[in-house]
């Protein structure tokens, strides 16, 4: 029996049918464990006084305390809408209480030359202070409180919610009760020996606390407790359920390496692999001859060699009777993947193709029906064809490349891809923080390439703003002279937008004034040109024929022009911190020293000062996911989609590294020892995992 669980919020002493319809509305709460699963956003501590001169506009809520000298209504139109202003006096200065409705009540609570303690948000009232609608209660009311000297918590409310009395003070009211009467109902979800190890609190006393606490170390306690729970069991979910599918999917077995893989490796390869690639196609081996499928994260920053070893994957499927797919997600990048690819198989016995939304309808159709008889053996793809219509004979593994641009739901689309689950490995170049990958690709066994091939990047990033420009201009005509090329990159939210493309021109204009033909020649690629225009030009470029790449980013992941040594990123504040990584990937490829110039107003914001300053600052992709993702926040659009939804309501993935590794290796440790969580002192992981699966649809689909 869980009463909270099954107590409806109506039969709460003070709640009643209308208030309850508003909780269900409103926030959500049914039940007396919703409501005291409601946490406050935020504490006020009401041991503090504010003196009335020190009262100021921009620091939120204050408590402060005088005597009323002054109350007077004030009468505004017929219906005697009006208003009451009290005057409030510490001896030494003064501020205005004002209500502009419940006049009559507040009128007849308040008496003059009482002392009262106020509570409330100050605005400024022509010359003056004021708050309007202020808590307040007489000084000898205050002092007898049971909560006085503790801290008051601070809950969101709602127009309708407030106007049934259900603003924080009355949400505080309820809760307080609640807790009083019925908190050691609540059952621990948490066995002992697990609180023990994690030096947590028990729950009671962490609800308890999360909403009354007496100091903020009560209140730190509790929400610790509270975050470790979130994390602890979505990690354990995470993890029984990558035990079950291990169980239940086999995966594909490759029995030997095979010669393809061989004979590349002996005769075709071109230079020597570094210890990282090896280290990684090692565990790719060990994986795909394991029996278990194989669901790898491949993670190596910009240059570190990840193609060849997606390419040395492929001819372990190959030497085994087994097709490959290697997906990317743009048009340009496919091209470029089977360019490379194809050139790297040169004379081998493999047949490779590529498949985009420009291949013609009879090459396309003869794709279709070789991948079907198992003729052809490769195929490189933008990701939509590949996923959609195609069907393999034997499809043994599948590489997506630059796997930011890819979530939880694809991943899960190609497991069902053939009728045999084929491995899958995931390239990424924008590593994922740590923390993140432990909450949200703990389904995902992760590699790491850490070191470049031809030694570390010489790159010199320079922030110009814009009434430096000439000294842009300047660094970009000494590079040319010296043989050197040059991309200037523009951010272009909508490429559909005439307006927004009518300034990419005229910026490409500008570019052009100071860079003139003959001498110069320059080129430009965006989303609104057809993929042979976009083809012709990056062809120029690559071919050195062109010396000036003018782009939206099209060309943000992947492509490779190691004779290009400046990325000139312009309206740098506009890009996102792993963009702006992922372009300045694009040069320091080759010998030459490389320059990252990001230009920008004069006068940018906070948050893009940090990203231009994190940029300047390191080269370190990890570092850079750190602060990305502390700057975005999970909530952001783009997190969610790298992250999936994440149903965490304390719990911050940015901020809260030390709890989420605890946790991590916990659950590690926990399944090693009880992988069914069969043990009896477990027996209460089992249930509340169960639970919590029922309440969360989120949960159920995980995994
Ligand atoms: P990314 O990880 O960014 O996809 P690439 O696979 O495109 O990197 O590799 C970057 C460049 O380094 C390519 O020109 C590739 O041929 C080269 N390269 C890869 N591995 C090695 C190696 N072991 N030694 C020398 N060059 C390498
Ligand atoms: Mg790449």
């Amino acid at each position: 029996m869980d009463f909270l669980r099954n107590s409806k919020i109506e039969y709460l002493k003070g709640v009643g049918p209308a208030r309850a319809e508003l909780f269900n509305n409103e926030l959500n709460i049914f039940t007396f464990y919703d409501l005291l699963m409601y946490f406050p956003y935020r504490y006020i501590d009401r041991s503090r006084m504010t003196p009335l001169f020190n009262v100021d506009i921009d620091g939120g809520y204050v408590q402060c305390m005088g005597k009323i000298l002054n109350i007077e209504e004030f009468k505004t139109g017929k219906r005697g809408s009006g208003r009451l202003v009290a005057e409030l006096n510490d001896g030494k200065s003064s501020i205005e209480l004002v209500w502009f409705q419940g006049i009559k009540w507040a009128a007849s609570k308040l008496i003059r030359g009482e002392t009262y303690v106020v509570f409330g948000r100050p605005s400024r009232f022509g010359a003056g202070i004021s708050i309007s609608h202020p808590e307040f209660e007489t000084y000898e009311e205050f002092i007898r409180k049971p909560y006085s000297d503790g801290l008051q918590p601070l809950y969101n409310s709602g127009e309708n919610l407030r106007s049934k009395g259900l603003d924080s003070r009355g949400i505080a009211k309820l809760s307080k009760a609640l807790i009083v009467q019925h908190i050691e109902k609540l059952p621990e979800t948490l066995p002992e020996w697990i609180r023990d190890e994690a030096k947590v609190c028990s729950l009671q006393q962490a609800v308890k606390n999360i909403h009354f606490p007496e100091h903020f170390k009560a209140q730190n306690q509790a929400e610790r407790r509270l975050k470790f729970e979130e994390i602890f069991f979505f990690q354990l979910n995470m993890q029984m359920s990558k035990l079950e599918r291990e169980k239940n999917i086999k995966g594909i077995h490759f029995q030997k390496v095979g010669c393809l893989f061989h004979d590349f490796y002996e005769d075709k390869l071109p230079f020597q692999l570094t210890r990282s690639q090896k280290k990684v196609i090692r565990e790719i081996w060990d994986d795909c001859k394991s029996g278990r499928q194989m669901n790898r994260l491949l993670q190596g920053d910009v240059g570190s060699g990840k193609t060849v070893v997606a390419l040395m994957a492929m001819l372990l499927a190959g030497g085994n009777g087994y097709q490959a797919c290697l997906m990317a997600p743009t048009e340009i990048l496919a091209q470029q993947h089977y360019k490379t690819i194809s050139g790297l198989l040169n004379d081998m016995d493999v047949n490779v193709e590529l498949l985009t939304g420009s291949t013609k309808t009879a090459k396309r159709k003869s794709i279709h029906e070789t991948l079907l008889n198992g003729s052809l053996q490769f195929l490189v793809g933008t990701h939509a064809l590949i996923e959609d219509v195609v069907e393999f004979q034997n499809l043994g593994l599948v590489i997506i490349d630059e796997q930011h641009r890819f979530g939880v739901a694809q991943r899960a689309k190609l497991r069902k891809k053939g009728n045999q689950i084929p491995h899958v490995l995931v390239m990424t170049a924008t590593p994922i923080p740590r923390t993140l990958a432990l909450t949200t690709h703990g389904d995902l066994d992760i590699s790491v390439i850490d070191e470049f091939p031809l030694g570390e990047k010489k790159i010199k990033t320079i922030h110009f703003t814009d009434n430096q420009r000439l000294k842009m201009y300047q660094l970009v005509r000494d590079q040319i002279a010296l043989g050197r090329q040059v991309y200037f990159v523009f951010p272009l939210i909508n490429e559909s937008n005439k307006l927004e493309l009518k300034a990419l021109m005229e910026q490409y204009d500008e570019i052009a004034h100071h860079f003139p033909k003959p001498g110069y020649s320059m080129g430009i690629v965006h989303g609104a040109m057809s993929s042979q225009e976009k083809e012709y030009e990056m062809e120029k470029f690559q071919k050195g024929i062109s010396q000036i790449l003018v782009s939206t980013t099209v060309i943000e992941v992947g492509v490779d022009v190691s004779n290009a040594t400046v990325m000139v990123i312009e309206n740098s504040e506009h890009f996102g911190l792993s963009q702006l990584h992922q372009l300045r990937g694009r040069i320091g490829r080759g010998v030459h020293e490389s320059f990252c110039v990001l230009m920008s107003k004069n006068e940018i914001g906070n948050t893009a000062r940090r990203r231009i300053e994190t940029i300047l600052s390191t080269l370190d992709g990890f570092k850079i996911s750190e602060v990305d993702l502390e700057l975005r926040g999970p909530g952001d659009p783009e997190g969610t989609q790298q992250s999936g939804q994440l149903p965490f309501k304390l719990l911050n993935i940015a901020m809260d590294g030390k709890v989420i590794a605890f946790s991590s290796s916990l659950v590690k440790k926990l399944l090693e020892e009880d992988p069914k969580l069969a043990h009896e002192k477990n027996r209460i992981l089992e249930v509340t995992l169960r639970q919590l699966k029922q309440e969360k649809s989120f949960w159920a689909s995980v995994g």
